[in-house]
């Protein structure tokens, strides 16, 4: 008899998987993983917007590093109180 890592109940041959967990009680999980991806796709959404808004890339800096030095120059600057 195989029980569920979950909720110790058994499951059946039919159902069985690799951790062995019935999918009812596999969905929290799954769901928990789509919020997060969802997450990550909205942070590489934003941050992408942010480093195509990179004209002139540098030939020896990544976009990304072009992107934190202007945004570091930029902060650094007096005249940039409001
Ligand atoms: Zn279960």
């Amino acid at each position: 008899m195989i029980n569920c890592l979950h909720c110790g109940e058994e499951i059946f041959d039919l159902l069985r998987t690799k951790p062995p967990i019935h999918f009812s009680c596999l969905n929290p999980y799954i769901n928990d993983l789509k919020a997060r991806v969802d997450g990550l796709e909205e942070t590489s959404k934003l941050y992408s917007e942010l480093l195509y808004g990179v004209s002139n890339k540098y030939p020896d800096e990544t976009r990304h590093e072009t992107a934190l030095r202007y945004i570091i120059e930029r902060e650094s600057k007096p005249s940039n109180a409001d």
